[in-house]
C-alpha cells in the first residue's frame, strides 16, 4: 500500500460536475433524486437509516452541501433557507453580550439584520472600514467573537486583506467569517487565506439562474460544523429539496459561467472607465482600482459586478430607464444581465448619511453582467448613455 500515489484533488471544474453526487444506488438515476419529503419511516423502535425528519436530514441537500463544500475546499457545508438566515445561523451561536465587528459596506439586508434585529438581542455590532487592518484591530475587544467581512464589498466593490484580517480575529480569540458571495470560490476561496467560515447567498452566482433564493456556510473546524448543525436544526432556516437540487445544477456549470462573467465584467468596465458620461468605475480589475494589487493576490477574476458613478441621480435613473438588455432589478449573479441604483434599491435600508459616507450616493449605478454576447451588452450601454 506504501507506494500508492496520493490521490490528486481534481481540479475546480470537475469538483464543481460530481463533488457530492454519486448515482442513486437503487436506480442509478445519475442526478441526484429530490427526496420531496418531510418524514422517514424507522424500520424498528429505536433503530434509523440515518434520516429522521426533514428538517434535520436530508439527502438532496447533502449532495448540495458535499458540492459546496468541496468548491470552497472546505470540509463542511451547510445549506440555508437563504443568505441573510445562512448569516443569521453564525450570530445565533454567540451569546447577548458578544461583540461582532464587521466591514460597513455589507449587503444592505446583512447590515439591516446586524442593526435593526440582532442587536436588539444584545449583540454588540461595530461597523468598520476593513479595508484598513489598523481600523479593524483598533476594533477589537475581548468580548469580540466575530469579525464579518465582505471582499468585493457591495457596491463599492471595496476589498478587505484576507491572510490579514484572520491573522487579526485570531490574535483576539474571534473566527473570521467572509461573505464571497460576489466573488465565489471560482475567483477566491477565503479558507485558503486562514477564514473560519465562508457565507454565501446562493441566490446569486452559485445557482446562476435567477430562480432560487438560499445560503450556504462553509467550515473547516468540526466543532464548530456541529454548532452551527445544532442551530440550523434548532431554528429551522432549511432550504427545501427542489430548491437544493436547482443551486446543485447551478454549481455544475459554475466554472464555465464564472469564466464568461469575468471576461464580460471585464470588457464592461474598461468600456465604462474610458466613457465620458462615467466620473468614477468601481471594479478590482482595473489597474486603476486603489487595490489592484491586492486583487491579484486573493483573487484570480473579477466578476460580472461593476459600479459606475454617473454624478446624479437624475442621469442614473435615465441610464437604467434606457438599457434594454439589461434588466433593472434587484439581485445580481444570473446568467442575465441586471442594472440597478443600490441607494434606492437594495441599500435603501442603510441610513443615508451613512450611505455617502461610503460613496453609494444617487448617481452610483451597479451592474451585474451576464454571459450574453458582449458586443450586444456593450451595444446596449452605448444606446443608453448617448446623449446623457
Ligand atoms: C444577496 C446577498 C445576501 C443575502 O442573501 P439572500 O439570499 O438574499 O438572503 C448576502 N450577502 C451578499 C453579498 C448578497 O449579495
Amino acid at each position: 500500500m506504501t507506494d500508492e500515489p496520493t490521490p490528486r484533488t481534481p481540479a475546480f471544474g470537475t469538483r464543481a460536475v460530481h463533488a457530492g453526487q454519486a448515482p442513486d444506488p437503487t436506480t442509478g438515476a445519475i442526478m441526484p433524486p429530490i427526496y420531496q419529503t418531510s418524514t422517514y419511516v424507522q424500520p424498528e423502535l429505536g433503530r434509523h437509516l440515518g434520516y429522521e425528519y426533514a428538517r434535520v436530514q436530508n439527502p438532496t441537500r447533502e449532495a448540495l452541501e458535499g458540492n459546496l463544500a468541496a468548491l470552497e475546499g472546505g470540509r463542511h457545508g451547510l445549506a440555508f433557507a437563504s443568505g441573510l438566515s445562512a448569516i443569521e445561523a453564525v450570530i445565533k451561536n454567540l451569546s447577548a453580550g458578544d461583540h461582532v465587528v464587521s466591514e460597513e459596506n455589507t449587503y444592505g439586508g446583512t447590515n439591516r439584520m446586524f442593526n435593526k434585529v440582532l442587536s436588539r438581542l444584545g449583540i454588540e455590532f461595530t461597523f468598520v472600514d476593513t479595508r484598513d487592518p489598523g481600523e479593524v484591530r483598533a476594533a477589537m475587544r475581548e468580548t469580540t467573537r466575530l469579525l464579518h467581512v465582505e471582499t468585493p464589498t457591495n457596491p463599492m466593490m471595496r476589498l478587505s486583506d484576507l491572510g490579514a484580517m484572520a491573522g487579526i480575529a485570531h490574535e483576539a480569540g474571534a473566527l473570521l467569517m467572509v461573505d464571497n458571495t460576489f466573488s465565489t470560490p471560482y475567483n477566491q476561496r477565503p479558507l485558503e487565506h486562514g477564514a473560519d467560515i465562508v457565507v454565501h447567498s446562493t441566490t446569486k452566482y452559485l445557482n446562476g439562474h435567477s430562480d432560487v433564493i438560499g445560503g450556504a456556510l462553509v467550515v473547516n473546524d468540526d466543532d464548530l460544523a456541529e454548532e452551527l448543525h445544532f442551530v440550523r436544526k434548532s431554528t429551522g432556516a432549511v432550504p427545501g429539496p427542489m430548491d437544493a437540487w436547482l443551486v446543485l445544477r447551478g454549481t455544475k456549470t459554475l466554472h464555465l459561467r464564472m469564466k464568461a462573467h469575468n471576461e464580460n465584467g471585464l470588457a464592461v468596465a474598461r468600456y465604462l472607465a474610458e466613457h465620458p458620461a462615467a466620473q468614477a468605475v468601481h471594479y478590482p480589475g482595473l489597474p486603476s482600482h486603489p487595490q489592484h494589487e491586492l486583487a491579484l493576490r486573493q483573487m484570480s477574476g473579477f466578476t460580472g459586478m461593476v459600479s459606475v458613478e454617473l454624478g446624479s441621480g437624475e442621469r442614473a435613473k435615465r441610464f437604467v430607464d434606457r438599457t434594454r438588455l439589461f434588466a433593472l432589478a434587484e439581485s445580481l449573479g444570473g446568467v442575465e444581465s441586471i442594472i440597478g441604483v443600490p441607494a434606492l434599491m437594495t441599500h435603501a435600508s442603510v441610513a443615508p448619511d451613512r450611505r455617502a459616507f461610503m460613496g453609494v450616493t444617487d448617481g452610483l449605478v451597479r451592474l451585474s453582467v451576464g454571459i450574453e454576447e458582449i458586443g450586444d451588452l456593450l451595444d446596449d450601454l452605448e444606446q443608453a448613455l448617448r446623449g446623457l
